[in-house]
């Protein structure tokens, strides 16, 4: 493979010295002040604008988006890691126009490396064809596939999931309790849940990996034709233009005054902190819990590897890549004509992106066409997503002072879902203040 295009790690860190010029420049005081414009914090301001509240969200970074971003390089649409949109989080529909993202699914199921080869597992209701290579895949015994149905179905009952908070275990514990082969749970079950949920195996809470599996099998995971960012951006269109004010890094809060790095300060009724977890924690003096990291490089080809539309799983004893998407399989608009974009993705508690064993993993897979791939871009993202261990509460009790409420997938769970949630009840909290 060649390294010809230099490579970049994409942090979340800013230094906050920088750049110290918000645009534009806030006002000195406001009824609402939402600080980080991820999707928490512009669900909070957009939840706030609609109950026709006075809001100002503020943005340290050049654009909105926080973990959703997206860079273009030379035609290639590269998201700020992988990742994907489940058409059916119950709270999109709320707050995002699914039509107008003209979005790009994946296909349903996915494609499971065992042996030398590749087998799609696709969801038997979106072809014949998908329910006879399901019948013939040696990957599932006869009773995982019952299992594997019957699972589908409890899940499609319960919108709320099947286990309770008590209930809660690891993913590796619940799916011993339903019995699916150590096989189905070493090639299907493992690099599917630990790619998602970013844990280094099946350590990660079932009662999630329910409500995942459930969003699934509702609806395909999807990417907007322009990228992820296309998200957040549709988000803010929906905001005064001069609500949102970008290069805005909130130093201080005290009371329910705001101080900015620049040395502004803005007075508000109630302030909502949206922020990433070790940010809120430093805003708010407290200690931050571990968060879980991912790493990711996306090459370029000239010939696509296979043709398949779904997401790759891979074994965590095969090597780093859990997950591979062709992307331009899925999204044309991703790669320019003639082109092909792949990405290749997995956990890591590394600080180094492990790209050597990454691409030595990539020709055992595809062989010596890989040679010719060219690396675009690889890094790491950290703290991608805040710990969520068996147990934990889908809501963390928001703790509200009389001025200060908090939203962010970490009072949540970690996803576009749960910051989406987290941003409608702090404005929900903010508005009624209790
Ligand atoms: C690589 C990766 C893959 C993922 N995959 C998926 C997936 O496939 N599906 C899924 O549903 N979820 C996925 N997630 C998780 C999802 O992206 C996040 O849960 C969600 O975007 C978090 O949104 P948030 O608003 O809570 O936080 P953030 O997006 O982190 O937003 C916080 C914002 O606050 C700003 N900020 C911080 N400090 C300050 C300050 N002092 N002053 C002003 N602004 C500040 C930050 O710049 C940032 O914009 C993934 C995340 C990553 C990183």
């Amino acid at each position: 493979m060649e390294h010809n295009v230099p490579s970049l790690e994409w942090s979340l860190d800013m230094d906050f010295q920088d750049e110290l010029q918000p645009t534009p420049s806030p006002p000195s005081e406001s009824e609402f002040v939402v600080i980080g414009a991820g999707l928490a914090g512009l669900t909070a301001a957009l939840t706030l604008h609609r109950r026709g509240r006075e809001v100002v969200l503020l943005e340290l970074g050049d654009a909105v988006g926080g973990r959703v971003r997206t860079d273009f390089d030379s035609g290639f649409t590269l998201d700020r890691g992988f990742q994907v949109l489940l058409t059916a989080y119950p709270e999109i529909a709320n707050y995002l126009d699914l039509a107008a993202l003209d979005l790009r699914p994946f296909a349903r199921g996915v494609n499971v490396r065992d042996g030398d080869s590749f087998t799609e597992l696709l969801d038997p209701r979106s072809s014949p064809s998908a329910i006879l290579a399901g019948l013939r895949t040696q990957l599932l015994t006869p009773t995982d596939r019952i299992r594997l149905v019957k699972l589908a179905l409890r899940l499609l009952r319960s919108e709320t999931g099947i286990l309770e908070r008590v209930d809660d275990l690891s993913v590796g514990d619940f799916l011993k309790t339903q019995k699916f082969s150590d096989k189905s749970i070493e090639k299907l079950w493992e690099p599917l849940l630990s790619g998602i949920q970013l844990t280094s195996s099946l350590e990660g809470s079932a009662r999630l990996a329910c409500l995942i599996i459930r969003c699934l099998v509702v609806g395909p995971a999807a990417v907007p034709a322009k990228g992820m960012q296309e998200i957040p951006d549709q988000m803010a269109a929906r905001l005064p233009g001069d609500s949102i004010h970008l290069r805005a890094a909130v130093e201080q809060i005290n009371g329910s005054t705001v101080f900015l790095a620049g040395g502004q300060k803005i007075a508000a009724r109630r302030i909502v902190i949206a922020t990433e977890e070790p940010s809120a924690a430093r805003l708010l003096n407290a200690t931050a819990r571990p968060g879980r990291s991912q790493w990711h490089a996306y090459f370029s080809a000239v010939e696509p590897p296979n043709d398949s539309k779904a997401i790759h799983l891979l074994p965590s004893a095969d090597g780093p890549c859990r997950n591979i998407a062709i992307m331009s399989n899925v999204a044309p608009e991703y790669a320019p004509q003639g082109s092909v974009l792949v990405v290749a993705a997995g956990p890591t508690t590394q600080r180094d992106a492990p790209l050597a064993e990454a691409q030595q993993q990539l020709t055992r897979i595809f062989g010596s066409q890989c040679e010719s791939w060219k690396l675009i871009k690889h890094g790491i993202v950290e703290h991608a997503q805040p710990v969520f261990v068996p147990g934990a509460a889908f809501r963390r009790r928001t703790p509200l002072t009389e001025e200060v409420v908090i939203a962010g997938d970490h009072r949540t769970t970690p996803s576009i879902q749960g910051a989406m949630v987290s941003g409608r009840i702090a404005a929900e909290t903010a508005i009624s203040g209790g």
